[in-house]
């Protein structure tokens, strides 16, 4: 089994699920007492949002690109950034390191076009909606179209992240407002929807809604035991 190497902290709320998953992942796949070789490496998500705000994306990514190369030293085999805003730093990570950066956006990708979903919503923090590091790449590399919600709705979705989700606090009000949103994206023809942010499914699950549900956590994780499980 190769280890996997996580970057967590962003929130710590949602490393928890990976750390969860990737183990019931690796014990369901091999039985008995197995369980994940794994390292996590967790940053002060303060430090980070702070950067968040205030645009600064460069030191963000100097932070991370050495939790990399830290846990590239440390022995893992990969890396796995256990958020998906922070993919907009991708490229300063994988240049920190020589082991392979498994981008959230690429098996949530798979995972749609294997469903036979085209067309997609997708619900994050405003960087990753409005952006282009991650709608662009599952536009230009794999092909799918993407729906994001307007204006007001976008606002909504962002501010339950960093005020509720990324604190633990799940609210029953906050969790229709994502349903509503989600109703309104299909109507405007959204075959099904991306849990682009990686503490969204501990709000929304898949049984909620009509329309497939990709959580990014669930995807991200198990693309991590699909590594480390490979020949
Ligand atoms: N975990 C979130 C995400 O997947 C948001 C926190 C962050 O900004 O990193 O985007």
């Amino acid at each position: 089994m190769k280890t996997i190497g996580l970057i967590g902290g962003m929130s710590w709320e949602s490393s928890i699920e990976y750390y969860r998953i990737i183990n019931e992942e690796v014990r369901d796949r091999l039985g008995g007492l197995h369980s994940a070789e794994s390292l996590m490496l967790s940053v002060d998500f303060a430090e980070i949002e702070t950067l968040q705000m205030q645009g600064k994306w460069d030191e963000s990514g100097e932070i991370l690109a050495r939790a990399a190369a830290s846990l590239q030293a440390g022995g893992a085999d990969c890396v796995v950034l256990c958020t998906n805003t922070m993919h907009k730093v991708g490229d300063a990570i994988t240049q920190a390191i020589s082991i392979p950066f498994i981008h959230i956006a690429d098996p949530t990708a798979d995972a749609i076009k294997a469903a036979g979903v085209g067309t997609i919503a997708l619900l994050g923090t405003d960087f990753t909606m409005s952006q282009e590091f991650y709608k662009g790449r599952l536009v230009s590399q794999h092909g799918l179209n993407v729906m994001i919600p307007e204006d007001e709705d976008r606002a909504t979705v962002h501010r339950i992240i960093y005020e509720e989700l990324v604190v633990g606090e799940i609210k029953p009000e906050s969790k229709k407002a994502y349903l509503q949103i989600i109703e309104r994206m299909v109507a405007a023809g959204a075959q099904g929807v991306i849990l682009g942010c990686t503490e969204i499914g501990l709000l929304v699950k898949a049984g909620d809604c009509a329309v497939p549900v990709f959580d990014t956590t669930l995807i991200h994780a198990q693309a991590a035991v699909d590594f480390a499980l490979a020949d």
